[in-house]
């Protein structure tokens, strides 16, 4: 029994843990809320290596609430482009502009007032109070949630109601009071870099004596979810248009994947077109409507864009034309060379780098 580890030893062990494994990453050891805000929100969906480089161009461009709620939303959004989940980059937009407008600028330091900003959650105005103002909030992530959930053997789905409960009730059980800061960075890094979905470093782990799914041997199947994610297949025909040097790109406004990115004209289909199919395609006479002269110059092969829960099926149809219609006035006329300008989704990127020359 002496050697047994109790729960409340937990939190010094994790924090030991992480004092000599930690990365150094830009976005540690600073109290800023700002770009603490900045760095919850890039890596909510992206890797730490890819998020760092995005983090280090956004903050250089943005480097107060004040200059990105005074930004145009397109540069914002061209500084996330290649992230993805832009409504991740609008929401920073958004918010900003209300921490300009409800709160005279300053972030607001009162949990339930950062939680109001828009695209703030749970997880991130925790990990927003605890680390810039040591507030006694215990955040909950994946790694988080994976690490408790072995630990304690737990084998509630932690994406159903229940789950939630009982995890946050165990995460706020064991947070450390005297210093949620560190308590709450250490436990995510040992997510992060031990306590790994497959494989985790278990023998050299400071926790194994009292790790329930070590014992049980259920490391493998812990954490559990309930979910299983639908994906959807999606099929977009882009057209590249060709007209006298230039081309035509226009807003995607709905709310839908890349609102607000900017594309070629797009006719959805329930499958890729042929060019027989294409030229049949009622959309795509309307656009042409009263051109006189349209040539298919290339159609793309099939390229795959996968996203959390759809597959999108695309191909850039290049199409040259001898003039214009009314259509045209509601699209952005410009120089290929125009197109970096606009904030573009990655598969319009590639793209542009692979085909347009
Ligand atoms: S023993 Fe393995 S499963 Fe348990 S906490 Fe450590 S790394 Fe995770």
């Amino acid at each position: 029994m002496d050697n047994l580890i109790v729960e409340n030893e937990i939190p010094d062990i994790l924090i030991k843990w992480y004092n000599q494994n930690k990365r150094e990453l830009p976005w540690r050891n600073i109290n800023d809320p700002y770009k603490i805000w900045i760095s919850e929100i890039i890596l909510q969906q992206t890797r730490v290596i890819q998020g760092r480089n995005y983090y280090l161009r956004f903050i250089e461009r943005f480097p107060s609430v004040k200059q990105l709620a005074e930004a145009e939303e397109d540069e914002v959004l061209k500084y996330w482009q290649g992230l993805g989940y832009y409504s991740r980059a609008r929401n920073l937009h958004k918010a900003a502009n209300q921490i300009m407008t409800q709160y005279d600028g300053n972030f607001p330091k009162d949990y339930s007032n950062v939680l109001t900003l828009s695209g703030v959650g749970v997880y991130t105005a925790a990990a927003i109070c605890s680390f810039a103002y040591n507030q006694p909030y215990a955040v909950l992530d994946g790694n988080v949630y994976r690490v408790l959930s072995r630990l304690f053997g737990i084998e509630t789905p932690i994406d159903s109601g229940a789950g939630k409960k009982e995890f946050q009730k165990i995460a706020g059980k064991l947070l450390s009071i005297e210093n949620p800061a560190e308590y709450n960075q250490a436990i995510m890094e040992f997510g992060a870099l031990q306590c790994v979905p497959s494989s985790p470093n278990c023998e050299n782990c400071p926790l194994i004596s009292m790790c329930k799914a070590f014992e049980l041997q259920l490391v493998n199947v812990l954490p559990v979810k309930s979910k299983k994610t639908t994906v959807t297949h999606r099929f977009f025909n882009y057209i590249f248009i060709q007209y006298n040097e230039t081309t035509f790109l226009q807003k995607r406004t709905a709310k839908d994947v890349w609102q607000n990115l900017y594309e070629f004209p797009l006719i959805e289909t329930d499958k890729l077109l042929t060019v027989t199919e294409l030229f049949q395609n009622e959309n795509f006479n309307s656009l042409f409507r009263d051109v006189n002269e349209i040539d298919i110059v290339q159609i793309t092969n099939p390229m795959k864009h996968v996203l959390s829960h759809r597959v999108i099926n695309a191909q850039f149809i290049s199409v040259s034309i001898s003039g214009l219609n009314e259509k045209f006035k509601s699209l952005i006329q410009l120089e290929k060379s125009e197109i970096d300008k606009y904030p573009v989704s990655r598969l319009m990127e590639i793209f542009l780098e692979n085909d347009m020359n």
